[in-house]
């Protein structure tokens, strides 16, 4: 199948005129910046923040590309990961007439983002084994399914989708699969980057949020071929991310040995943890994960919950997601919160 973008692009967004920031038509050099009403005397801050920031982040852009191996001109930037997918249900699918085809039990925003569009939500449970049902997949596609969404590992189940599965939708559809990679740093399975040269219909989700540790800074990428990046950037608003978040994230994608170092902790913790959950007489199962939480299925999964929250033990009741009935999401903490969640869970009777 020849894919041509020009044919999923919704009309309007295909005529759109983007907004140009002065930033954006001028990029040489220059000393004297008298074409943005800025402040031209300083700020109350010692930072630079009178100015307005680099509309595409290239500085950043180019840190990430090396650390990715992916080129800055097919990265995209947002205000968390939540903004791209945002931007690709605006530039993808025309309200009240195309749909998108999302796995449950997933990610919550890909489905609140459709409704906040107006865009039909075709769901396909997942598999007992929480793997794609590419059958039932084959049966629901048509002309207007613009975005397939698969989270790989998935939130809140923990497991990789098989790539070739993966694979097998990017050949079949016209339009875009989105692969949400929030969790890859803690995956045995690879990132589909070196798919992006194959496939101009891929685009790969991934985030500074979990692994990085920076989740109150809202960095999210998009990792696309050049047409989709080129469209993510004519609708975004010109100044999503903020001078200050720019540099901090500069700064913080210097320290890549810690971030290595907490991603390894948390792989031997999360393998511990499934060890000794699995030694409490009301666990029933625990599921094997690639990412930084167990789903853990327990006799009475909400009463446990509450016992925990009241002992100051926050975890998160999935107990009444489809197919996680009885189930709790429990991140992997520290060596010392882990320790004093299972001292918690010895102390309850089932
Ligand atoms: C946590 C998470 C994200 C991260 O979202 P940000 O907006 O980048 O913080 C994205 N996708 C999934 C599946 C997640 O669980």
């Amino acid at each position: 199948m020849s894919f041509e973008i020009n044919d999923i692009v919704r009309p309007n967004i295909r005529q759109l005129t983007p907004y140009s920031s002065a930033r954006h038509e001028f990029s040489g050099e220059a000393s004297i910046f008298l074409d943005a009403n800025e402040n031209a005397f300083g700020s109350p801050l010692a930072a630079n923040v009178n100015r307005y920031p680099d509309p595409l982040q290239l500085a950043l852009k180019e840190k990430i590309s090396s650390i990715k191996g992916v080129p800055a001109g097919n990265i995209f930037i947002g205000n968390g990961s939540d903004e791209a997918i945002d931007l690709l249900y605006r530039i993808f699918c025309e309200p009240g007439k195309d749909n998108v085809i999302l796995y449950p039990p997933t990610y919550g925003m890909y489905e609140v983002c459709a409704e906040m569009n107006n865009v039909e939500v075709r769901k396909i449970p997942l598999l007992e084994n929480f793997q794609l049902n590419l059958d039932a997949t084959a049966e629901m596609i048509d002309a207007n399914t613009k975005l397939i969404f698969v989270c790989s590992p998935n939130n809140p189940t923990g497991n990789s989708m098989h790539k070739a599965d993966i694979e097998t939708l990017l050949n079949n559809l016209n339009g875009l699969v989105v692969v949400d990679e929030a969790y890859i740093n803690y995956a045995r399975q690879k990132t589909m980057i070196p798919e992006l040269t194959e496939y101009p219909n891929l685009v790969i989700l991934q985030t500074l949020s979990k692994a990085w540790g920076l989740a109150g800074l809202r960095i999210g990428m998009a990792f696309a071929g050049e047409p989709v990046i080129t469209l993510l950037n004519k609708v975004k608003y010109p100044y999503n991310i903020s001078t200050a978040t720019q540099q901090l994230a500069m700064e913080a994608l210097n320290n890549i040995s810690s971030v290595n170092n907490w991603t390894k902790s948390t792989v031997e913790q999360r393998e511990w943890m499934a060890g000794q959950l699995l030694l409490l007489s009301f666990t029933q199962k625990v599921y094997p994960s690639d990412a930084n939480f167990l789903l853990v299925k327990m006799e009475n999964a909400r009463k446990i919950y509450e016992f925990l929250a009241v002992r100051g033990i926050i975890v998160r009741d999935r107990s009444k997601v489809i197919l996680c009935d009885d189930c709790l999401r429990i991140t992997i903490g520290t060596g010392d919160e882990n320790k004093q969640l299972l001292a918690a869970l010895k102390l309850y009777k089932a």
